[in-house]
């Protein structure tokens, strides 16, 4: 199978997953509560053409304040229709949208729906739909080290040297840990080389606030390479964006879910090899799912990201999370060593 096979096969696997974890947004969320806005997130229907075609549709909707949204509409989640970035504003159940003043949009009982006022009507209907991560609730196997139960912080640290006997500073509650915003970053006390990681986030609703100021946090491996954890719902995916290691490699598809919804990551981690004389002869690999779908495969780390605790990469090394001033939430947290 070519390359081209390989991706489109890959976006149709994708696609039916995501399909497959939709669920009515009525439907209880793991108990996590209801979305914290009505209309971000997810909506799902079809539309039908001037020429009377119906074609499936799917919109992400992306919070901005001040009753403003972004929507990004696309053929099946998939494809994005380009033509079809717009904003709009709630008024009341009506939704203004000031680059298609022809459009006439509604918002009623979990659908929108809307029709233009041009002869040959265009109209369209979707349904709030939650896309959720299968790997939610994940249980540690046989021989996995919990790293964070919900019980406290036993097992880590603050990152910074000098602040080591004072605690990790860090929130606990509910089975969740929460950043501190001022604490720094905390890193697990035992270090590790080659091994699998599950943890589960949660980005807090800041519609205010703008990229990186949006739900920063990270995973950092060895505490070196930065598994970027963001609020970028909605978003093309970038290198520093929500899956993205940090700089290095965006992510296949950008699986990042409306901020406020628990999200999973499952990371399989090798670190680099080297001679016995010290010199490198295989940079280290990272995978990783995010909620459920592979967005990197086998990505070659050729060094320390940005923010990294220390460059001494030919050493086990801890698992940092990050403190970049944004109320991240964390939970359901083990590795799994393995033999190098
Ligand atoms: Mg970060």
């Amino acid at each position: 199978m070519n390359a081209a096979a390989t991706v489109r096969l890959s976006l149709a696997l994708v696609l039916a997953m995501m399909l497959a974890s939709c669920t009515p947004s009525g439907s209880a969320i793991r108990g996590d509560g209801s979305p914290p806005d009505p209309v971000m997130g997810d909506w799902q229907g079809h539309r039908v053409t001037r020429s009377g075609v119906v074609v499936p549709m799917a919109v992400h909707s992306i919070a901005l304040g001040d009753g403003r949204y972004r929507f990004a509409a696309y053929i099946d989640m998939r494809e994005p229709l380009s033509e079809m970035l717009f904003e709009g504003k709630i008024d009341g159940n009506r939704l203004i949208v000031s680059e298609h003043p022809d459009w006439s949009v509604t918002l009623d009982d979990g659908t929108v729906s809307g029709r233009t006022t041009q002869p040959e009507a265009q109209t369209f209907a979707l349904r709030h739909v939650v896309r959720l991560s299968p790997n939610l609730g994940a249980r540690p196997p046989e021989g996995a080290l919990v790293l964070f139960d919900g019980s406290g912080f036993k097992g880590w640290e603050r990152r910074e040297e000098k602040q080591r006997a004072m605690p990790v500073g860090w929130k606990s509650m509910d089975g969740v840990m929460e950043v501190a915003p001022g604490a720094g970053d905390i890193v697990t006390k035992q270090k590790f080389t080659d091994f699998r990681l599950h943890l589960e986030f949660r980005t807090p609703f800041m519609p205010e606030a703008r990229e990186q100021a949006r739900g920063n946090s990270g995973v950092y491996l060895q505490g070196r390479y930065e598994v970027q954890v963001l609020d970028s719902y909605g978003l093309t995916g970038e290198d520093n964006e929500c899956g993205g290691i940090y700089k290095v490699g965006a992510p296949r598809v950008n699986m990042c879910a409306p901020p406020g919804q628990w999200q999973s990551y499952d990371i399989l981690f090798n670190a680099p090899r080297f001679e016995v004389d010290g010199k490198k002869v295989k940079d280290a690999l990272v995978t990783v799912v995010h909620n459920g779908i592979v967005i990197h495969e086998d990505l070659p780390l050729p060094g320390p990201t940005g923010g990294a605790l220390d460059t001494a990469v030919q050493f086990p090394g801890g698992i940092l999370l990050q403190d970049h001033g944004n109320l991240v939430q964390y939970r359901n947290i083990w590795l799994v060593e393995l033999k190098p």
